[in-house]
Formats: C-alpha cells, sequence, structure tokens
C-alpha cells in the first residue's frame, strides 16, 4: 500500500513512517521542515533500510501538491502536517487556521482532483474541550478553548461535510491523548524547537541539563495527588494506531472516529518520578501556578479502536520514560542539521 504522509518528518510522521516501513507499506512524505530537519530520512533509513520518497514543500501550495500526487501514485493519505502549539496559537491565529484549516482544505482538494478517497487525520483530544467526565468516548461533546483546538475542531467538521458529501471517500479523525517516548533504537524522537511547551520533552531536557529544573502548573487540582493527570501513549503504539486504521478502515467508505489513548491516566508528579527511576537521575522540580487553560484530567476510553481497529496501545509508562531517555540522552540537542 502506497500512502502520502504529510508532515512525516516530523515527531509522530516519522515513527509512523518507520512503522508502515516495517509492515511492507510504502510512505511518500510531504514536508516543509517548518518543524522538523532533513536528517529524520538518514535515520528511518538506519532503521529500516529504506530510504522513503521525499518531497519537500507545503500542504498549501496546490501545484506542488498536484505534481507530488500525478507522480506518487498513492491510494491513501496520512495528515500529520500542521502547527500544534496551544500558546503560540493563541499569538499567531492567523498561522493557524491557514496551516491547519486552509492546509487541509487544500490538500482535499488535491485529493479529489486526483481521485484519491482515503485520509487519514491528526486530531486531538483537546476536541473535547473540559470534560465532564473521565474516560472520554468518541460520543462526548466537542468544544475548544484556544485557536490550536479550534482548528481541529475546524477541520473535524470541514472534513464531516465532505465526506457527507462525497460519500465514497474513506475518513478517519484520530484523536490522540498525550503522545510520548522515542523509538527504542534511541536513533528517533521528539525534538522540540525552542523551550518545550510539553511535559515529556521539557522533563528529559532537565535530566540531560539542558534546563535547570520543571514547572509543575498547579497542585491543587482534585486528582490523586493535586497534579494534572493525563493519558500518555508511546508514539509507536500510536504510529501502530495509524496502521490499523489504514488495514480496517481505510478502504471502507465512511466516517470514522476514534480515541487513541491507553485508558490509564498519570499524574505530572507520577511521569516526573517514573523518568527519575528510568533515567536513574534526580528530576529537579518546582510547583508553579496553574497554566491557563489546562484542565484536571483526561484520558480515554480506548474500547472502540480495540474492537474496530483490533488496536491497542500495549506499550508501559516505563517504555515512554525509557526510550525518551535513550533518545535524549544520546541526542542531547536533537537532530543534527544536514
Ligand atoms: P511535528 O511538528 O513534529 O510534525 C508536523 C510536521 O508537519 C513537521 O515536520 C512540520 O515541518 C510539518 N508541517 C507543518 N506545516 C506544514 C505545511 N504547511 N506543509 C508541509 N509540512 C508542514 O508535530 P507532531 O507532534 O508530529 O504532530 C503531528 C500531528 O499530530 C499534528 O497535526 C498535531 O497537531 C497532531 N497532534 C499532535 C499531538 C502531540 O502532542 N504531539 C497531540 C495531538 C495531535
Ligand atoms: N505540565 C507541567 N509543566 C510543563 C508542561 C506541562 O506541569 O512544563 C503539565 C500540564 O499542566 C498538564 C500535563 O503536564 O497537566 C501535560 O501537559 P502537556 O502540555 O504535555 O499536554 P496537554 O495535555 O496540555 O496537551
Amino acid at each position: 500500500m502506497r500512502v502520502l504522509v504529510t508532515g512525516g518528518m516530523g515527531y509522530i510522521g516519522s515513527h509512523t513512517c518507520v512503522q508502515m516501513i516495517e509492515a511492507g507499506m510504502t510512505p511518500v512524505i510531504v514536508d516543509n521542515l517548518y518543524n522538523s530537519k532533513k536528517s529524520v530520512l538518514g535515520r528511518i533509513e538506519k532503521l529500516t533500510g529504506v530510504s522513503p520518497a521525499f518531497y519537500e514543500g507545503d500542504i498549501r501550495d496546490r501545484a506542488f501538491l498536484d505534481s507530488v500526487l500525478a507522480e506518487a501514485n498513492v491510494e491513501a493519505v496520512i495528515h500529520f502536517a500542521g502547527l500544534k502549539a496551544v500558546g503560540e496559537s493563541v499569538e499567531k491565529p492567523l498561522e493557524y487556521y491557514d496551516n491547519n484549516v486552509h492546509g487541509t482544505l487544500v490538500l482535499v482538494e488535491a485529493m479529489r482532483a486526483a481521485g484519491v478517497n482515503s485520509l487519514i487525520f491528526s486530531s486531538s483530544a483537546t476536541v473535547y474541550g473540559d470534560p465532564a467526565s473521565v474516560p472520554i468516548t468518541e460520543d462526548f461533546p466537542t468544544s475548544a478553548t484556544n485557536p490550536y483546538g479550534r482548528s481541529k475542531l475546524m477541520v473535524e467538521e470541514c472534513l464531516t461535510d465532505i465526506q457527507k458529501a462525497h460519500p465514497e471517500m474513506s475518513i478517519t479523525l484520530l484523536r490522540y491523548f498525550n503522545p510520548v517516548g522515542s523509538h527504542p533504537s534511541g536513533e528517533m524522537g521528539e525534538d522540540p524547537q525552542g523551550i518545550p511547551n510539553n511535559l515529556m520533552p521539557f522533563i528529559s531536557q532537565v535530566a540531560v541539563g539542558r534546563r535547570e529544573y520543571l514547572s509543575v502548573f498547579g497542585d491543587d487540582y482534585p486528582t490523586v495527588d493535586g497534579t494534572g493527570v493525563r493519558d500518555y501513549i508511546h508514539v509507536l503504539d500510536l504510529a501502530d494506531g495509524h496502521l490499523a486504521a489504514l488495514t480496517h478502515k481505510g478502504r471502507e467508505a465512511g466516517l470514522h472516529i476514534y480515541n487513541l489513548g491507553t485508558g490509564n491516566g498519570f499524574s505530572v508528579l507520577q511521569m516526573v518520578e517514573a523518568f527519575s527511576q528510568s533515567a536513574g537521575v534526580e528530576v529537579a522540580y518546582q510547583i508553579a501556578p496553574r497554566r491557563p487553560g489546562d484542565i484536571a484530567e483526561c484520558w480515554a476510553d480506548p474500547a472502540k479502536a480495540k474492537a474496530e481497529l483490533k488496536w491497542e496501545a500495549t506499550r508501559t509508562i516505563e517504555d515512554m520514560t525509557t526510550d525518551t531517555w535513550r533518545w535524549q540522552s544520546a541526542n542531547p540537542t536533537g537532530y543534527p542539521e544536514l
């Protein structure tokens, strides 16, 4: 199966390409390298023995996409490309709506013109807003509190309308919970530019000595120890979820929606403790005020994906922290420039 992977040089996309190649699929990558480095390609080749086709360009460039699709002969698209920092989205809403919403519309137009009818979209648990209860099932109400979340919700709504109007299309919305971890080889991992927004890369940069301490955003939530609780999922489990979605739904016309999570919640302090154990390094932290917009707790009910995609997360918190540490300690400043 030949599949176009937009954003395939990024964190989740690169791990998904490795898993696809291992499974005998052929990813064709489109990425503008806005948030990734070209050296990722060499790592994919080192791990799999295959250097995937890579087209450097922007998904908002229709002529570019048309030429890629004319050449690549793909049957489906996995659409990772987009911007993902919540705080930045408040400062730069235009860029977020342009990349995430407009970018997706240009992509779908190009797919329709090329006769490609199968799409898997990277959505997020952020579309559940502040859920009334946990665990969260796919039929919970959706809402957004910031431009990033709103862009994901808008794309979900656009794709729902598009699928209704073009019932021959197969569109799958995958709502990720909190992707963390790295390839166990230590060759590939998360490489955020600047100060990390997310918990796990921040912890690992403290552990490797790039940052002094972690600020724990709030210890007065109604949770097990007062700190925020999330459903952390290993990036390879998440990657495998895409393969399962392609295999089980990619050729079935319709709109398909799945949570990709483990069903378990861990607090910030539990993550700090697990990481310290794996790395054998004390992770310094200080309690700080709550981060605006954060919710107390959030975890998935992954039963629908298990039943219909025959997929479930198998990797443990220890796998997530150990693999992250292997990557971070071997690549303290991330991927090399090329
Ligand atoms: P990432 O930034 O590592 O990867 C995204 C890739 O897309 C990057 O390589 C970037 O260069 C590329 N890109 C961005 N805009 C582009 C454009 N206009 N044209 C071509 N390429 C473009 O991010 P990630 O963590 O791998 O996330 C992938 C997707 O999953 C995103 O859509 C993100 O919103 C979604 N998601 C991520 C998380 C998370 O915590 N990482 C959680 C939920 C959903
Ligand atoms: N968090 C924290 N310090 C940080 C980054 C995150 O305490 O430097 C907390 C955050 O408040 C939340 C959890 O870690 O409770 C996960 O945050 P992240 O930004 O990784 O993901 P989110 O669930 O917000 O998308």
